[in-house]
């Protein structure tokens, strides 16, 4: 099987995946969008990614993504930044990422917002709530009480443009509650934010349940292109 077959495979595997969800939560499959996390693999997978119809890719660590998607400037990828962001990093990020999923606190809007003016376009922000319960060390995210003030501050930067929610599923739990919380979260959210109808949630092993919870975006490494060499 050449790395073609296999990535092929293992992403009409995942779109079945997500048309059984969509079709059980009756939902159209059409308002779903993978991204393919393409995290610790190579840019020639990512151009194997484009030519079999995937748009929208995903990555989590800066350096990585900073060469990666310079490999692959020739190719119309959506680039998501998914990964931990560090205020002083944040510029460089909104020079090649199209979508930010990983906004957690105020203080990187400043390094986005002069990032995508350097562009010259608009940069599409999410908003990472933690689904952990309040206090715990565990992944990254900003409590849901703090919502409201971290999408006034996106407010305050023109070329911000607030989206939706995004979360990871904590470990330990079943996804489906996990995913549940982050419904009721988004419901009140988009009263005071209508336009921001993104949700980003659902992986490899907890897609249906983030599908069945609303979920717009899934972001879908290992079970397309295999386990990763190093895993984080
Ligand atoms: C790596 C990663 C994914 C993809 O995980 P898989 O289990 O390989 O599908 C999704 N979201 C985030 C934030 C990640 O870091």
């Amino acid at each position: 099987m050449t790395r073609r077959d296999e990535i092929s495979h293992g992403l009409q595997t995942v779109r079945d995946r997500v048309d059984g969800a969509c079709r059980e939560a009756g939902r159209d499959p059409g308002d779903v969008t993978l991204v393919v996390v393409t995290k610790f693999f190579p840019a020639a997978d990512v151009a194997l990614l484009a030519e079999l119809g995937v748009r929208h890719v995903g990555e989590n660590r800066h350096q990585e993504a900073v060469d990666k998607s310079a490999e692959c400037a020739d190719l119309d990828l959506v680039w998501h930044f998914i990964g931990g962001l560090q205020s002083n990093k944040a510029a460089a990020v909104a020079s090649y990422a199209d979508v930010v999923e990983s906004v957690d606190r105020a203080k990187v809007l400043k390094g986005l917002q002069r990032g995508a003016h350097d562009r010259g376009t608009d940069l599409d922000v999410l908003l990472q709530v933690s689904l952990d319960p309040p206090g715990t060390d565990g992944r990254a995210g900003v409590d849901a009480v703090d919502l409201p003030e971290l999408a006034a501050a996106v407010s305050q930067h023109p070329s911000l443009r607030l989206r939706g929610l995004m979360a990871v599923a904590p470990l330990g739990e079943d996804p489906a509650a996990a995913f549940a919380r982050l419904a009721d979260i988004r419901s009140d959210f988009l009263a005071d934010h209508p336009d921001a109808t993104s949700m980003s949630a659902g992986m490899s092993g907890d897609l249906e349940a983030a599908i069945h919870a609303g979920a717009t975006h899934v972001r879908v490494g290992s079970a397309i292109l295999g386990p990763r060499p190093v895993d984080k």
